[in-house]
């Protein structure tokens, strides 16, 4: 079975969801593709599922959870009209128009669009050292929201120096005993006030200048093997969890190969949420590199809905 919509938009994070309330109230009627839930990198409403408190959306003062943020776009969405399935794009055609999608759900049905609004987000970078893969949901995660319960009385070691690892060790600290955190520097790239945070936590301590190399456990997780980037020696730091938070690469892969990427993987968007291909814009992570906030997310969200219903509109579609 094949439909047929004016707008699609793949993904259902801010950027998704924004762009549907925009596009659902120009009465293009948006199908939004909002991914699946058993994904770690497109489960529906993006990596907020993932969070706590989101501080700092505006409009929230007292702060609100990630999901909670997600389940209020989504009804606002909804309630504008806005066709949101739980389905995954495994494959979309962007060589001619419409545009063609094809679903995970359902092998038979693809979905022909006539602008394609691309806001499938980012997922976390992992360190590819031996172990990790092994130990991924067994010891090792990347998602301390989600996992933390388990970790109760353990010493972890969250990985990385930036806004996500201190949000993570902040949040470990309610479970573990100890939370080490591994930093390539001896400098940290989160904001001040996350520093302060985690720097007056007595539970975080801060282990600098420090790569990991390996994994180590047999069934679980028994310890890191570590470098010092200083002084090149190896040790092995002994603890039970690991929580990797390094980072982000874009969710790609619908259109490699098809739009213009950055050196770096993000998509190349021109003016507004224009790409390279003619009726495909593109919101959110996928092509920001630089801001990737909740609320640079939604606003360019709305910017490419708007720039879709233009662009429809000057093509008389
Ligand atoms: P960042 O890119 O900001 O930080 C990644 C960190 O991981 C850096 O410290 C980096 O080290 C380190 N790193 C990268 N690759 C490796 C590697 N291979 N091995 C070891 N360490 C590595 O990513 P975040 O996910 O922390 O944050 C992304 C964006 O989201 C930021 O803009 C951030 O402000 C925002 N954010 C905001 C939050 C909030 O406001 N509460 C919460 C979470 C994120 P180095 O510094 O040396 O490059």
């Amino acid at each position: 079975m094949t439909e047929h919509t004016r707008v699609l938009i793949i993904g259902s994070g801010p950027a998704g969801l924004t762009a549907a309330i925009y596009a659902a109230r120009a009465q293009l009627s948006p199908i939004v593709i909002e991914g699946e839930p058993s994904s770690n990198s497109d489960q529906p409403g993006g990596q907020l599922m993932l969070t706590t408190d989101v501080e700092n959306y505006p409009g929230f003062p007292e702060s609100v959870t990630g999901p909670e943020l997600m389940m209020k776009m989504r009804e606002q969405a909804a309630r504008f009209g806005a066709d949101l399935r739980v389905d995954k794009v495994h494959k979309l055609d962007a060589s001619s128009r419409p545009f063609r999608a094809w679903l995970t759900g359902d092998a038979e049905a693809s979905i022909t669009a006539d602008a394609v609004i691309l806001a499938t987000g980012a997922r976390s970078l992992m360190m590819n050292v031996p172990g990790e893969e092994r130990f991924l949901s067994h010891g090792l995660s990347t998602c301390a929201t989600c996992d933390g319960f388990f970790f109760r009385g353990h010493d972890i070691a969250v990985v990385g120096g930036g806004d996500s690892a201190l949000e993570e060790a902040l949040f470990l600290t309610r479970f573990a005993t100890s939370v080490s955190v591994l930093h390539r520097r001896d400098a940290l790239r989160a904001s001040k006030i996350m520093q302060e945070r985690a720097f007056s936590n007595e539970k975080i301590h801060f282990v600098w200048n420090t790569q990991v190399l390996e994994v180590l456990g047999d069934d679980k997780v028994t310890g890191l093997k570590v470098r010092d980037t200083l002084t090149n020696e190896d040790r092995v730091l002994a603890v039970t969890g690991v929580f990797v938070a390094i980072g982000h690469v874009p969710n790609t892969t619908l259109v490699t190969g098809q739009v213009d990427l950055h050196a770096n993987g993000y998509v190349r968007t021109g003016l507004g949420s224009y790409t390279n291909i003619e009726g495909l814009f593109a919101a959110g992570d996928v092509q920001d590199d630089v801001y990737r906030q909740a609320v640079t997310s939604a606003g360019s969200g709305c910017v490419a809905a708007i720039d879709a219903e233009r662009w429809l509109e000057t093509r008389g579609i």
